[in-house]
């Protein structure tokens, strides 16, 4: 009778168990096919229109540099930015890093990579620390960067080769 009851426990435990994993795994496919929340999206549309403002006030800079959230990034990294050929500034969060630390993606990456962007719309195309220059620096923290770090091992600009490296 008691080993019934213990063969009974076990199949419960292993049910439960197949139910959890079943459901963790539903919820990282669901997250990586559908768009971040509601929630998350509008912080980061106030943070944008905010970092906008920073740029205008600080910087006399009126120009918008569009942010996309993707999940083609390398796993690696937070975000990018990225100066095209064509003279065109891109922004790129990595969407699957949001799901470990929102707070972080805002108040951390926003800024830093819009110091990024600000700098090659002011023509400074600086490699000096991969970008993370004293000038550089100075940018984030005006923009109420939370770590304006210079010396992180990271490269997260991408420079399209231009006639200004001729
Ligand atoms: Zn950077």
């Amino acid at each position: 009778m008691f080993i019934q009851q213990i063969k009974k426990f076990f199949l419960i435990v292993v049910l439960i168990s197949c139910a959890l994993l079943v459901y963790l795994w539903y919820q990282d496919y669901s997250f990586s096919k559908n768009p971040l929340s509601k929630e998350i999206q509008l912080k980061v549309y106030e943070k944008h229109q905010n970092l906008k403002y920073l740029t205008y006030k600080n910087f006399n800079i009126k120009r918008v540099f569009p942010i996309t959230i993707t999940d083609k990034l390398d796993a690696s990294k937070f975000g990018m930015a990225v100066y095209s050929q064509n003279g065109q500034i891109n922004l790129y969060l990595n969407k699957n890093r949001f799901k470990e630390n929102e707070n972080y993606m805002i108040n951390d990456v926003m800024p830093h990579e819009y110091a990024h962007a600000i700098m090659f719309a002011i023509g400074d195309f600086s490699d000096e620390n991969k970008g993370h220059s004293k000038k550089w620096q100075t940018i984030c923290k005006k923009l109420n960067g939370l770590r304006c770090d210079r010396f992180v091992n990271h490269q997260d600009i991408l420079i399209e080769k231009t006639n200004i490296f001729k």
